[in-house]
Parts: structure tokens; sequence; C-alpha cells
């Protein structure tokens, strides 16, 4: 009887935390509340510009915070047409860039996005870098941070030790889920996402920037040039993406819905900055 209560609680304590990412409608378990993890994130992201000055102007940061603007612009058309626009508020978009020959770039939870001036050298056009930042962003959108915390948080505490703890006072529950979050907030945030989530972020990021008026042919070339770095690719993108190949197909695939999305939700031209 009591196992069947715990049971019970559990079940809905899960089905409580699971939700539909907005884009492409997959189910998905996120244990953390959006609040917490934003916390974390923002906490993590002002060391992070302790640490990396980041530049204060110049074209690099010109170029990447006009993209940035511009894919912001497609994300609250598309919340607004789904009348989802309250979803937004719990992100704070920044786009900052970091002097340093590292070819990387991300999005940490609630919209704090970082590029390193290395990755321009890839991207080489303005196209191929709203490829980069629809994909980032997406990851932020779909929140795959906090799902992959979660999956963090069952796999390290167990099923049975959730279910003790759901079984206890629900202040109690709060700090154990914090503590396991807060353990997986040092390495979560920046770690490489699985190969579902890299392939839902290179959809999403792709349908973003079509919207905001980029070009999405840019995202093969761009992908290709990436791979001919091969051991010198970073975390972010040498993780766990799909084989060069059958990426370039998916993406051929994904272009055609990109494009349909860009006529379906335009942009105003009034929100966007570029020419
Ligand atoms: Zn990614």
């Amino acid at each position: 009887m009591k196992k069947k209560i715990l049971f019970s609680l559990f079940a809905l304590f899960l089905v409580a935390a699971c939700s539909k990412t907005v884009f492409t409608g997959r189910k998905q378990m996120n244990l953390i509340s959006t609040s917490e993890i934003n916390q974390m994130s923002f906490a993590e992201y002002k060391t992070f510009l302790s640490q990396n000055k980041p530049m204060t102007s110049g074209p690099e940061v010109d170029l990447v915070r006009r993209v940035g603007n511009d894919i912001k612009a497609a994300v609250d058309v598309y919340y607004r047409s789904k009348g989802l626009q309250k979803d937004l508020r719990n992100f704070a978009w920044e786009f900052n860039v970091i002097d340093d020959p590292t070819i990387n770039a991300f999005c940490m939870p609630g919209g704090k996005v970082i590029f390193y001036t290395g990755i321009l050298k890839v991207t080489q056009n303005e196209d191929a870098l709203a490829v980069v930042m629809g994909h980032e962003v997406a990851h932020a959108l779909a929140n795959h941070g906090n799902e992959r915390m979660s999956q963090g948080l069952v796999t390290q505490l167990g099923l049975s030790s959730l279910q003790i703890a759901l079984s206890q006072k629900p202040s109690q529950t709060n700090n154990l889920l914090l503590a396991a979050a807060g353990a997986g907030a040092q390495v979560g945030i920046l770690l490489p996402f699985s190969r579902k989530h890299e392939s839902e972020a290179d959809e999403i990021g792709l349908d973003l920037m079509a919207m905001a008026g980029y070009n999405p042919s840019a995202a093969a070339p761009f992908w290709e040039r990436m791979n001919k770095l091969g051991g010198s690719r970073p975390p972010e993108f040498i993780s766990t993406h799909p084989d060069p190949e059958k990426r370039s197909e998916r993406l051929k695939q994904t272009e055609a819905k990109a494009r349909a999305y860009a006529r379906r939700y335009p942009v105003p031209a009034s929100s966007k900055n570029r020419k």
C-alpha cells in the first residue's frame, strides 16, 4: 500500500515535470524549475564573464549582436503566433564576444550567448553565423540544459531515492533537488549535448535563422568546414554530432521546412536590423 502511494506520488511528480519542446513537440522531463536553473545559469555566466572579458565594441561585436537580435526577433514572432509569449519572460538575452581563437559558441539557459572570435573564422559569412546563433539559441529555447540535468538527477539519485525524497517534506525534496542540480551545474551547462539534442538544435536553429531572413543553404557548407577541422573541434561541436554525411542529408530536408517556416512566420521588416 505504502509502495503504491509512493509510486503514485512519483508518477504525479514526473507528470508535473513533463513538458513539450515548443518547436518540435517532443516530450521531455524537466525536474528543475526554470527560475532555479536560470539562477544557476546566470551565476555561472557572471563568473565566466569575470574570467573571460567580453569585447566592448568592434565589427565582431556588432555582427554577433545584429545576428543575435535578428534571431531573437524571429523567436518573438514564433512564440507570439503560438500564444506563448509569456514563456519568453524567463529569457534575458545577451550576446557577447570573447576575443579568443577557440572555435566555439554557446547559449546558457536563460539566453546568455557567448561567441569566441575563433568561430567567426569558420562561419566566414553572416548566414553561417546565423546557423550557429540559431543552433545555440535553440538549445536554450528547448530547455536542453534542464533536460540533461534532470536525466543526470535521475541517474545520480536513482528512482528509489527520488521516491523516498518525494515521500518526505517538500522542502527536503527541494533541497535534495537543488543539491543534485547544483552538482550538475558545475559540469552540466557547458558539457556536450546528446546527439538527439544536437539534431533538434540544428532543426530549430535553421527554422529560426530562415525566419529571421537568413539563407538556410549556408548550413551544410558551414558544417563541412567545421568537420574539416577534425580533432581541433571544441566540445560543443565535436560532441555527439551526427556523422557529416547524415547531417548534410538531414539538413537538406530541414532546409525546405525552414523556408516554409520563413513564409509562414514572417518577421516584420522593422524588427530586422539588417539591410
Ligand atoms: Zn549544439
